[in-house]
């Protein structure tokens, strides 16, 4: 089932995220993993694909076994920036002969020895070259695409980075997951200038529950995101015991998620790193609410 067929009904609705292993050795606790996720249901479950594309190999596996075993409609995820066209064209052929029909579009983080380097002789500069890539191969492939709405990093501001959004939806992203965010006044605000730039497409909003202390520092390291006085205080009160701490990041999380389904928001993205628990508690708080 393609992602945007499934975006347009009433009640709330939850996708997952989960990541492949890195070796051959976690590949059956990392799909069991996975599966206890997929018992849950969910409208839809995403795969990431390591940017290297060293672990893409896993990213089909576990995305073809979720649909074929589970009937979970999935998202493979695959990176460009790393890769030649030849890689990509190959990538693209084995998804399509796996069967899997929605492929995020992402161009990957650039590789901190290649940050300076001279890009202008690269296959692959920006996700938007992945998604013209994608729709040539398959006018069929429903296309994710990533957004931020607290503007990626590299963007000298968020103008700029709208209007590149704008351009990549334009080549054919049918919807967009967002980076997380932990103040959803800060998605509101997004999606107000993306829909004023003639943006249309729907946008799924990414929720990360933190669980431990140390996950946030990484997390806001990787993202850039802004960290609200309540959630701060709800770290630095809780960080010192972690079954507390992953309650309450758990209803953090909860509470987000409760606030954009009452601003209209249907359908919401959990980043639930391969932790069924936590994907089950959320489930559960939410139980009456998702139908
Ligand atoms: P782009 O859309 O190319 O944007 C990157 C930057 O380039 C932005 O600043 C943008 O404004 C700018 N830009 C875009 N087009 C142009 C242009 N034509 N000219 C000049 N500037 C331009 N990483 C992984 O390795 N694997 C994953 O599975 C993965 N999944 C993700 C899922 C989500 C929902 C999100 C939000 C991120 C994910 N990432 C993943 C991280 C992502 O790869 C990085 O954030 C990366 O730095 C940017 O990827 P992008 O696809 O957003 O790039």
């Amino acid at each position: 089932m393609k992602i945007n067929d499934i975006l347009n009904q009433n009640r709330l609705s939850l996708s997952f995220e989960v990541f492949p292993p890195k070796t051959e050795t976690a590949f059956e606790s990392v799909k069991a993993a996975v599966e206890e996720i997929a018992k849950l249901k969910p409208a839809f479950m995403s795969v990431t694909y390591g940017a290297g594309g060293g672990t893409s190999k896993y990213t089909l596996d576990i995305a073809k076994s979720l649909k074929d075993r589970y009937s979970v409609p999935t998202l493979a995820h695959l990176t460009c920036v790393s890769s030649s066209r030849e890689t990509v064209a190959q990538k693209i052929r084995e998804i399509q002969a796996y069967g899997i029909k929605n492929v995020m579009a992402l161009r990957g983080d650039i590789p901190k020895e290649l940050e300076d380097a001279d890009r202008s002789g690269w296959d692959y500069r920006h996700a938007v070259d992945l998604v013209k890539e994608l729709k040539a191969a398959d006018r069929d492939f429903c296309i994710g695409g990533a957004c931020y709405p607290e503007v990626h990093p590299e963007s000298k501001d968020q103008e700029e980075d709208i209007r590149h959004l704008k351009e990549k939806v334009e080549a054919g992203c049918d919807f967009l997951t967002t980076q997380m965010f932990f103040d959803n006044n800060l998605l509101y605000d997004f999606l107000r200038k993306i829909r004023r730039a003639g943006i249309t497409v729907p946008i799924i909003p990414g929720i990360m529950p933190i669980t431990n202390a140390n996950q946030i520092e990484r997390a806001i390291h990787l993202s850039g995101s802004y960290v609200p006085p309540q959630f701060k205080s709800l770290v630095d009160r809780f960080a010192g015991d972690p079954a507390a701490m992953k309650q309450a990041g758990i209803a953090y999380a909860t509470n987000q998620i409760i606030d954009l389904y009452e601003n209209g928001i249907k359908n919401v993205h959990v980043y639930s790193m391969n932790k069924p628990d936590v994907a089950e508690k959320i489930r559960a708080n939410l139980c009456d609410i998702l139908g």
